[in-house]
This record gives structure tokens, C-alpha cells and sequence, in this order.
């Protein structure tokens, strides 16, 4: 297939979601992690699709969310400094800290643009010499190898007044973490496709080995999703877990060799705190210290402080895959897309958002 509209086809997908039905004899519980596949989910139906007995259940796959309001808070001190540019990607924009959102310091008078790519927050950077440009690094593996191209533009251009908040992450660990969880007990991962275009499917291999998980990579489409969902039930009955890439118009087993090494050259791995999950060793990205000049934690000395889950807020557990957005009193009485009180309303990946706007309320 070779046109997006193809990997919608209607009676495909049929096709697929009466064999899913057809081969299911048994409970099978898997986990999507990425946030862009909770919102596909969503949209195409795939949920009402599925036969009883396969359970769906979001996990901690969107960036934004993750990020913890600690570090919110130390985003929004910086946008109300007046020598200060702070430049974003959207998402991040309205998630609420202790002291507001950035969208909030923004109608204060704070200077905060949305960027689509660093490079843009770069070209920032040289029109506006007499501030100081910082770009929030909010992402995962797919994020990065942006990121560390742009620093290493800076450099090569000299660009002194460009820096990175670092907040990026990697998926493996947190992955450990909740396969170690008693209350999750999943037979299945559907494995991000943004992310192993860069890792590669390689990254998953020990999923397999020490938690004897099926492991599918997946692409977005309705076709692509319900086929990945077929091989990890199939998997599953066969009891020979393995990683599959479902994805192979552009996932590999290796990744993007090039994309790796640009990261390699400008990151290393750091503990670093995730909303709901805690801290985790080397979950993290900070920047070395060959380039720590382009780093704001190192050159304006600022430290993250701990997190509170804003009050009555579940994002925490939401993220963890042990409940959903429906079991949160808040959800949709004071927590909408248009008041969100918890990130998971904010993102476009959020998974609250998922269901506010794809109809939970009215299930
Ligand atoms: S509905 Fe709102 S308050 Fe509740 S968990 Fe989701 S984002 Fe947090």
C-alpha cells in the first residue's frame, strides 16, 4: 500500500477486526504506549472493534505529560524573566504548574513563542541578540536528534544568546519500571513507531527476554493498528513472545544510524523524574558538558524542585496504565480541554483528552 487513504480502507479494516474476533479465546491485556497511538485508538473506533476479552490500556507515551510540574514551574520563572525568550512546542504551552501555565505568564507580558522545530527557536536567537532564546526540549527519542542538530548548529555558527531547557527522555526505562508493576500484568506491548524509527525494533529485544512481553511495532493508521493487535494475540496463544515490526515502511531493527550518532555526540543519560512514575535512573537526556554552554540549568544555575500532582488530579495513574480518565472525579465536570486542571487534558496526546473528545462522557 502506498497511500494513507489505503491504510484506512474500510473493508480492510473489517477484514482485520473479524480475524482479531475470530483468533481472540483468551483475556489478553495490552498496553499502547505512545500518546499518538492512544489518540488514533480513539479516533477510528478501534476500542468498540475489539473483542471482550483484549483490553486496551493507555500508557506513559506523551511527553508533555510526563513532565513533571516541578519543572513546569522552573519553565515559567524563566518566560517572566524580561531578558528572557522562552520558544515551545504547542502542547506545553496551557499545561498548568503551581504558578499557571505558561500561556497564562504569556498574557502577563512573559515572551513566549511557539516553534515548530528548534532550528526556528535558533533563527530566534539571531534576530533577537540582546535576549537570551531558550528552547523547552520536551520529548522523546523522536524529538532528540532535532535537538542535538540544532546545538550543534549553534556552536557552529557561534550563536552564544541560544540555549535548551533539557527535558527530554528515553522510553526503555520507564518501560522496566512498569513491567515490574503487580497491578499491571500486560501480555502485550504496542511499541511506539515514532520512536523506533530512530532506535530501531531492536530497542525492545529485552522486553521479550525479561519480561517475556509480545512485543508489535505499529504504525497510526486503523489497518496498522488492528494488525499489530492480531500479532500479539497470536503471539500471545502461541506462547513465544518475540518483537514483531509491523511498521517496516519505515522502521528497521537497527533505526536511524546518523540520527543516533548526532545524539550520542551531544547527550548522556541522567536520572530524571517523570510524572507518576517518579525518578528513574538514566530516563533522562542532559546535556554534556562539551556543550554545557547551551545548557540554561548549567548557565543560569537553576535546579528542579519536587512535584505535587495539582489537587484531586489522577494524570499520575493514568500515566501508570492503573486507571482511567473516568475514574478521575474531575474529569469533565472541572477538568476539560478548555479548563484542563492535569497535563493528560492538555496534550494532544493526552489520554484524558483522548476520551473527553472522542465521547467517554457519553459511554
Ligand atoms: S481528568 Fe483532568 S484532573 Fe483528572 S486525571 Fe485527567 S487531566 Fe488530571
Amino acid at each position: 500500500m502506498k497511500y494513507v487513504d489505503e491504510y484506512r480502507n474500510g473493508k480492510l479494516v473489517n477484514v482485520l477486526r473479524d480475524e482479531l474476533n475470530r483468533i481472540t479465546t483468551q483475556p489478553i491485556r495490552v498496553m499502547e504506549v505512545c500518546g499518538t497511538h492512544t489518540m488514533s485508538i480513539f479516533r477510528h473506533g478501534i476500542r468498540d472493534m475489539l473483542p471482550e476479552q483484549v483490553q486496551l490500556i493507555s500508557g506513559p507515551g506523551c511527553p508533555v505529560c510526563v513532565t513533571p510540574s516541578g519543572m513546569i514551574d522552573r519553565f515559567v520563572e524563566l518566560a517572566e524573566r524580561s531578558d528572557i525568550i522562552i520558544t515551545t512546542f504547542g502542547d506545553m504551552i496551557r499545561v498548568p504548574g503551581d504558578n499557571g501555565s505558561l500561556a497564562q505568564a504569556r498574557s502577563r507580558g512573559a515572551q513566549v513563542k511557539i516553534v515548530y522545530s528548534p532550528m526556528d527557536a535558533l533563527a530566534f536567537a539571531e534576530k533577537e541578540s540582546d535576549k537570551l532564546v531558550v528552547f523547552l526540549s520536551v520529548g522523546f527519542e523522536t524529538t532528540t536528534p532535532t535537538i542535538a542538530a540544532t546545538i550543534l548548529e549553534a556552536k557552529r555558527r557561534g550563536i552564544e544568546n541560544f540555549c535548551v531547557f533539557p527535558a527530554n527522555k528515553v522510553m526503555p526505562p520507564p518501560l522496566a519500571v512498569l513491567m515490574q508493576d503487580p497491578e499491571l500484568q500486560l501480555d502485550g506491548l504496542l511499541c511506539p513507531g515514532h520512536v523506533s524509527i530512530i532506535t530501531g525494533s531492536d530497542m525492545f529485544n529485552f522486553l521479550v527476554v525479561e519480561y517475556n512481553l509480545a512485543c508489535v511495532v505499529a504504525g497510526f493508521e486503523p489497518t496498522d493498528i488492528l494488525q499489530a493487535i492480531i500479532r500479539i494475540v497470536k503471539q500471545v496463544k502461541q506462547g513465544c513472545p518475540t518483537v514483531e515490526n509491523c511498521y517496516g515502511r519505515v522502521v528497521t531493527s537497527k533505526g536511524n544510524g546518523r540520527a543516533k550518532q548526532l545524539v550520542e555526540e551531544v547527550f548522556k543519560f541522567v536520572d530524571t523524574e517523570w510524572r507518576g512514575l517518579g525518578e528513574i535512573p538514566k530516563s533522562g537526556l542532559g546535556i554534556r558538558d562539551d556543550y554545557k554552554k547551551f545548557d540554561v540549568t548549567k548557565r543560569l544555575g537553576i535546579s528542579i524542585p519536587s512535584s505535587q500532582e495539582p489537587k484531586g488530579c489522577r494524570c499520575g495513574e493514568i500515566l501508570k496504565g492503573i486507571c482511567e480518565p473516568t475514574d478521575c472525579p474531575l474529569f469533565g465536570k472541572r477538568c476539560g480541554p478548555n479548563y484542563p486542571v492535569g497535563p493528560c487534558m492538555v496534550s494532544s496526546e493526552g489520554t484524558c483528552a483522548a476520551w473527553y473528545r472522542y465521547g467517554a462522557l457519553e459511554q
